[in-house]
């Protein structure tokens, strides 16, 4: 089989060109409901005032402040407004009406006097106040939270769970996102097994379709498992060509580097537009990414994630899941969080012209500053390791980072 040329880039620029051909999905309108954790793909505007009316902040009772301007009052009670209704006459001036947290405003009242700044004469026939109020005390006015007519929430917005209630308190039904991507994950290689049976001389356990499932669905998208696929041409084709024509994108792993026998370079080569690249970096070295035109001519984007367990999580993490949460909408934090950390163990690596993602342990410490470890062994198949590592430290290219020197790390989880 031929050597494919194979571009030499940074990590920046491999993301960047996958970034590129990585397009936001079309616009869908979705159910309230379903929209959770999708992102606005249009700003929402509030067709309501929220909230709809003047009502009680409190359990009390519904005044003049003026009446109370002695400090104290003793006050007929002259009616009681429940939330979800309304009351039913005007206070006048010497009266009170009882009303519950939520219930409208009565006309004529100004104020409400919490019911434990009060007692309650004759079985509720009379009140006792002994505060003074002001005008507007304990009354929460109609669009005090949002305004009818006003750009609640821009697009490109993350409907996090509170948003979702904000979209619901604004009566907004249907909501117009970016939707969740489906997104298509195979393994690929004659050594995996994945139904657990006996291994058979040379056969490994299947490991990386299962993470990249997982890590697809943490990302918000749709995983669906297309299977191991042997190293047969004809088998990959076929499930390439299917995953291309129900999926938004297609991950794969294995058959990416400078493997002899790589069927998968071969056939994406033939059926895809593909740019094989050596990115400047360890581990993940190795890194495919193109688009596969499915039935419907559309262009699907297919990345080619090397096979070695610790490579494919971190080329997942560095190229392939940003560019599923653009597709996505997302427009910030495509990455992990970065976080300015201190070393408190040195992280060494020698000089090769790359950039390394070490594994490393971390957490907040007393001085409020994320402190970070040494993992575990750092070999590329050594998944044991860095499955449990809280971050991947950015070293550049040189020596490493001494011991109480900063260091960038990315948190893959907090
Ligand atoms: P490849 O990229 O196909 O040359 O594979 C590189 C290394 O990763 C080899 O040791 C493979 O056996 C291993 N490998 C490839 N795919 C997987 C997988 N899905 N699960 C676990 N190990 C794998
Ligand atoms: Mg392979």
């Amino acid at each position: 089989m031929q050597r494919m040329d194979r571009l030499r880039v940074s990590i920046a620029e491999a993301r960047e060109l996958v970034l590129a051909q990585s397009p936001v999905l079309a616009t869908v309108m979705v159910a309230l409901a379903d929209a959770v954790w999708c992102v606005l793909a249009e700003a929402v505007v509030a067709g309501e005032d929220v909230p709809p009316f003047a009502n009680s902040a409190v359990d009390g009772y519904a005044v003049i402040a003026a009446d109370l301007a002695a400090g104290s009052a003793r006050l007929p009670v002259v009616g009681e407004v429940a939330a979800g209704a309304a009351a039913t006459r005007r206070l006048g001036p010497g009266e009170a009406i009882r009303i519950m947290t939520g219930a409208p405003m009565p006309d004529g009242a100004d104020a409400v006097v919490m019911v434990e700044n009060t007692e309650r004469l004759e079985g509720g026939q009379r009140v006792q106040i002994n505060v003074a109020a002001s005008p507007g005390q304990a009354i929460r006015g109609a669009g005090d939270d949002i305004l009818v007519g006003a750009v609640v929430f821009e697009a490109g917005t993350v409907i996090r769970p509170a948003v979702a209630g904000v979209l619901a308190s604004i009566n907004a039904r249907s909501i117009a996102v970016t939707p969740r991507a489906r997104i298509a994950v195979m393994s690929t290689g004659d050594e995996l097994v994945a139904d657990g049976s006996a291994l058979a001389p040379g056969q490994i356990r299947e490991s990386n379709k299962t993470m990249l499932l997982a890590l697809v669905a943490e990302a918000g998208a749709i995983a669906v498992d297309f299977g191991v696929v042997r190293d047969d041409e004809t088998a990959l084709e076929e499930t390439l060509r299917r995953a291309a024509d129900d999926c938004d994108a297609i991950v794969t792993s294995g058959g990416v580097s400078m493997g002899d026998y790589d069927v998968v370079k071969a056939v994406l080569s033939r059926i895809a537009a593909m740019q094989w690249m050596e990115v400047a970096i360890k581990p993940a070295k190795p890194f495919a990414f193109g688009r596969l035109i499915n039935s419907a001519r559309r262009p699907i984007p297919v990345f080619g994630l090397p096979g070695n367990p610790v490579s494919s999580l971190v080329s997942f993490e560095l190229l392939a899941r940003p560019a599923l949460l653009q597709m996505m909408g997302h427009r910030e934090s495509l990455l992990r969080p970065a976080v300015r950390a201190v070393a408190d163990t040195r992280l060494r690596r020698s000089t090769d012209g790359k950039i390394h993602y070490q594994r490393v342990n971390g957490r907040f410490a007393e001085d409020g500053r994320y402190h970070v470890t040494a993992g575990g062994p750092q070999g590329s198949h050594q998944l044991a390791a860095t499955a449990v590592a809280s971050a991947l430290a950015e070293l550049p290219d040189g020596n490493g980072v001494e011991q109480g020197e900063d260091v960038t790390v990315y948190v893959l989880a907090f």
